[in-house]
């Protein structure tokens, strides 16, 4: 499948591209499609489209045993999950959220709309995410929460954590959006801290075209975040001072029990392709895959690489090229949340670890529609890029 000679064979400089199709990061996994319809026709014959009809009843109680966990609390959108939990566990009358400010796009974003302020702390060199030991440092008067963020490989120090909350009594809050199948220590995710968040989205592990869904043991919160997501309205008729419609709907929670059924399956095909790169990755030089902890559970979803002291060309131009291959590779969480623009405050000291990180990795291409074919292709370009560097920068405008 790859077949370029010299650097002019390259897209970026007019060759033809590698693929006809772009490969993308995004998993985009398609369950199958006469489940999908099985559960569809659930609520069809119902007659009922929304408000916790016995779709979306039977996929909480599916995902509260898949995460081993007492509640599960579904909604329109991780966003609307994760907003909705702040403001339930933010300590009252104080604002300041500690999170890594290396991660998600819009997380930063959750949290001014949830009326809070990011502190962001540094994450640690090697798992890329947060630890007790950065979070501490940005923990002051003002701090309402504690936001772990795992990071798309691996989990963050969840236990540390959990001792910095207790400790300070600072409640703790999960993004677990990446950790979604993952075990920490041989705990399952899904009732670590006070909460743990999650998100459907179609290019998440799971696929629900949107949605989100938060996991507690604490059934308290749970109750209040089901009136919460329905406007506000109690049981009782009365208003909680919060709400919102963000509720799930049935064809979404349709297509999430499809996936759900598929996910043991997908996360067998998401292993070989991984395990492709594993092989692959060592014979491209000064680059390196960052591994999967398969002494616990994983779910193998995204691929992410290290371009390393001596990695010749600039990413922008690694990216560039392997765009015009119709490789739809990323930077990996860049930039960093506290070097973009907002409309809201941040608050954050020395984050200089974190500007190095973000300069540094790459996400590739996998998910449901990369073959190993295409993996041995995606890689033989990293390696013709490493073997003509010096041509290929001669060849790129500055
Ligand atoms: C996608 C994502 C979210 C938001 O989920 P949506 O369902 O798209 O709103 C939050 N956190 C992380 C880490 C994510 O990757």
């Amino acid at each position: 499948m790859f077949s370029k000679t010299q650097p002019a064979d390259l897209a970026v400089f007019g060759g033809a591209p590698v693929f006809d199709t772009i490969r993308s990061i995004s998993n985009l996994v398609q369950p199958d499609v006469e489940q999908f319809l099985g559960y569809s026709k659930i609520f069809h014959a119902a007659g009922q489209y929304t408000d916790h009809g016995a779709v979306e009843h039977e996929l909480e109680r599916r995902l509260a045993q898949f995460h081993g966990v007492e509640h599960c609390v579904s909604f329109a959108g991780g966003f609307w999950g994760l907003v909705l939990s702040m403001k339930c566990l933010a300590l009252p009358g104080k604002t300041e959220v500690v999170m890594p400010s290396l991660t998600y796009r819009r997380l930063a974003d959750i949290v001014a709309w949830a009326g809070l302020t990011p502190h962001f702390c540094e994450v640690d060199p090697v798992t890329l995410s947060i630890t007790a030991e950065k979070a501490a440092l940005c923990i002051n008067e003002n701090t309402a929460l504690i936001l772990g963020v795992h990071p798309i490989v691996n989990c963050c120090d969840i236990e540390g954590l959990e001792a910095l909350s207790a400790q300070t009594g600072i409640p703790l809050l999960f993004d677990a959006v990446e950790s979604v199948y993952e075990s920490y220590r041989g705990r399952k995710i899904g009732s670590c801290g006070r909460a743990e968040c999650f998100s459907m989205q179609s290019s998440k592990l799971f696929n629900a075209f949107e949605g989100g869904y938060v996991t507690t043991n604490d059934g308290a919160l749970a109750a209040r975040l089901r009136d919460m997501r329905h406007f506000g309205l109690k049981d009782d008729g009365s208003l909680d001072p919060i709400g919102i419609d963000a509720k799930q709907n049935e064809i979404h929670a349709a297509m999430a029990l499809a996936a759900l059924d598929d996910v043991d399956d997908q996360v067998v095909r998401n292993r070989a392709r991984y395990y492709a790169y594993k092989r692959l990755i060592p014979t491209v030089p000064n680059m390196r895959l960052v591994e999967f902890d398969e002494s616990e559970r994983c779910g193998y979803k995204n691929i992410v690489v290290e371009l390393l002291d001596g990695w010749p060309v600039k990413r922008e131009r690694v990216l560039a090229m392997l765009h015009a291959e119709h490789m739809l590779s990323r930077p990996y969480y860049y930039p960093a949340l506290h070097q973009k623009r907002t409309e809201y405050a941040m608050v954050f000291g020395d984050l200089s670890a974190t500007e190095r990180l973000a300069e540094r990795f790459l996400m590739l291409p996998c998910g449901h529609f990369v073959s190993e074919a295409d993996i041995e292709a995606i890689v033989a370009l990293l390696r013709f890029i490493h073997t003509h560097a010096d041509a290929i920068n001669e060849r790129f405008p500055l």
